[in-house]
């Protein structure tokens, strides 16, 4: 059985004392759950977080990281870093990061790399923007997305990675792709692992679904057959609603 996994993607918000509130509700509220269940709060707020919830299931990963080892690449921060306060998980290749920070599928591609060369697991995004799916080419975007910064990999590599669909037009927006879209394109992300690799690595890989999930529409989202969890933007910046999220699953 695949995990099921719910994570929260705090994005650029939450100063340390916000931070530690949040935490601290989380920490009171969190129900117990088979699911796996993570946050990623702001470079800043990592060793905080992770010392706050050490204790606790719920594992601290991080946003993004740079591909190189160290050295002049100002404002950036290694997997050697990250690894030092404890962060094993990495987020790779958010929407905001490829349109706002100009990452593509190659920097990309190097970023996995180093992330696993660090044996740090990866919640991998991608998804089409609005165009693409109105042109229906949204199932060939992704195929690609996919081939050119994960099919590289070996088989082996494979137990490190969560992929996360996140159709660009659902997130932050409040329209959320359906449920019958979310499946749809999880089942074609799942054949072309299968065709790609193997059905047992098909099988085993988990897929978030993000893109504007909330309390209300969480649990049919999730109810998918292959949807295994969900990356939360918004929602996760709310306790109750995160836990809510959470309990859906
Ligand atoms: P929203 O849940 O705010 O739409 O954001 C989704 C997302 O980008 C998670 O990474």
């Amino acid at each position: 059985m695949r995990k099921k996994i719910v994570a929260g993607n705090w994005k650029m918000n939450n100063d340390l004392g916000q931070t530690e509130e949040l935490l601290s509700k989380l920490l009171k509220k969190m129900p117990d759950t088979e699911a796996e269940i993570m946050v990623a709060p702001a470079f800043t707020n990592l060793r905080v977080a992770f010392d706050t919830l050490s204790q606790s299931a719920v594992e601290v990963i991080a946003q993004n990281m740079h591909f190189a080892e160290n050295g002049a690449y100002t404002g950036e921060v290694s997997a050697e870093m990250l690894k030092s306060v404890g962060i094993r998980t990495v987020i790779l290749g958010h929407s905001e990061r490829r349109a706002y920070f100009n990452e593509t599928d190659e920097t990309l591609a190097k970023k996995v790399d180093t992330a696993l060369k660090h044996d740090m697991t990866i919640v991998f995004c991608f998804g089409e923007e609005l165009e693409d799916r109105k042109g229906g080419k949204h199932f060939d975007v992704v195929e690609s997305q996919l081939r050119k910064a994960l099919f590289h990999l070996k088989t082996s590599a494979w137990k490190n990675i969560i992929l996360a669909y996140e159709p660009v037009w659902a997130i932050g927006t409040g329209e959320t792709a359906s449920p019958e879209q979310a499946q749809e394109m999880h089942k074609f992300i799942r054949e072309t692992i299968a065709s790609n690799y193997s059905e047992k690595v098909a099988d085993g890989v988990s897929i978030l679904y993000g893109g504007s999930v909330k309390p209300d529409n969480a649990r049919e989202i999730f109810s998918q057959p292959d949807v295994d969890g969900g990356l939360i933007g918004g929602a996760s910046l709310k306790a109750k609603d995160f836990i809510a999220i959470v309990d859906a699953i």
